[in-house]
């Protein structure tokens, strides 16, 4: 609208330029990250967030440089799994410093930039776009071992956003309870990443079994082993269950990693199996 035939205006070519040095800042940032490892879900609810939240503590713990980007635009909960929720966040000219929990994990959440956890986030289409850039481009990341990113649930265009944006990343982690309707939309999230040539690391089932801590019977509430007849179906690798526990909803309410918190849980080892191949990368 503003091109003139002599060409584009000022305002386009300030623009474009401004886009093509945002572009060159997010290169530089991803090439300064050695695994980029996506968390995604067919669906809200699975424990998407609490699984990606406690895969970046453990990595951390290993002793690897991590950095934990909560990219689910609805329901961005790791702040507050990490209790982080109201540090504040620095901007030093046009970056953004990620927040550090004590462990020196670096976090950075779309619920830093829309404070007020009872707003609804709006996010217009373009909008969305540019703040998922930012938080990529934008955040001063540094060298990093991984970087673990708790995408938003489903396959549609934010997902796909973020997986256009970092091109070579290590791979996509799926996480599925064990019912027949979550299971299905983890078919479509491997086929999602297929299209996308995004290895899958592999699906963990979580909330697969709930153990009672009064009778110590195992009572399957949501079926049994969905996701790992699944994985084997569509041939990605299946890394493990974690059962329905009532200790990691305390610790993700109360804001410690349960990792962290119950290091000798039944749940806790379940989990440390099944992410060691992740934690593997980290060593080749
Ligand atoms: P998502 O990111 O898929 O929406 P969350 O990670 O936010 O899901 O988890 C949803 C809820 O389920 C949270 O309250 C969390 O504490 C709980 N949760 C996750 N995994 C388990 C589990 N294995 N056992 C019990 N509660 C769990």
């Amino acid at each position: 609208m503003e091109e003139t035939k002599s060409g584009p205006s000022e305002a386009q070519k300030a623009r474009q330029q401004q886009r093509e040095l945002q572009e060159l800042k997010l290169q530089e940032r991803i090439s300064q990250i050695r695994n980029t490892v996506l968390v995604l879900s067919g669906k809200g609810g699975v424990g998407k967030s609490t699984v990606a939240a406690n895969l970046a503590v453990t990595l951390c713990a290993e002793g690897f440089q991590v950095g934990l980007l909560d990219a689910d635009m609805h329901g961005p909960s790791v702040p507050k799994i990490l209790n982080v929720e109201s540090e504040p966040v620095y901007a030093d000219g046009e970056n953004i410093v990620p927040v550090r929990t004590g462990a020196g994990l670096r976090v950075m959440s779309i619920a830093f930039l829309a404070r007020g956890k009872d707003e609804a986030v709006i996010w217009r289409g373009p909008l969305k776009m540019n703040v998922l850039r930012q938080l990529l481009a934008d955040v001063e990341w540094g060298n990093l071992d991984f970087l673990i990113v708790d995408l938003p649930p489903g396959t549609g265009d934010e997902p796909l956003s973020i997986c256009q944006l970092i091109p070579n990343a290590a791979g996509g982690i799926v996480v599925t309870t064990p019912q027949e309707l979550s299971v299905a939309d983890v078919r479509k999230c491997i086929t999602f990443c297929r299209r996308l040539e995004l290895p899958v690391l592999g699906v963990i089932e979580n909330m697969s079994g709930f153990v009672c801590p009064h009778c110590g019977k195992r009572a399957d509430i949501f079926g049994e082993g969905g996701g790992q007849r699944m994985a084997q179906d569509m041939d990605v690798p299946f890394l493990g269950r974690v059962p329905i526990d009532p200790v990691i909803v305390r610790a993700c309410d109360e804001g410690h990693p349960f990792v962290e918190e119950f290091p000798d849980s039944p749940s806790t080892k379940a989990f440390l199996d099944a992410v060691e191949p992740i934690t593997q990368l980290g060593r080749e």
